[in-house]
């Protein structure tokens, strides 16, 4: 797989916000209290960022 394309399925898009689980700032990605990346965002920062989208939307 070349670098570019796993670089972007690598970044996920909820990653834009900062994480209210973890705190995890902006751009970087969760982890874990154990200090462990994890490749999918929380749940929290999940629906914070769907959250956020639909009210970009609703404007
Ligand atoms: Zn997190």
């Amino acid at each position: 797989m070349p670098d570019e394309l796993r670089n972007r399925i690598g970044a996920h898009p909820a990653r834009a916000i900062p994480c209210p689980h973890c705190r995890a700032p902006e751009r970087a990605p969760c982890t874990t209290r154990t200090g462990r990346t994890l490749q999918t965002p929380h749940p929290a920062r999940l629906d914070a960022y769907d959250a956020l989208d639909t009210q970009e939307n609703a404007t």
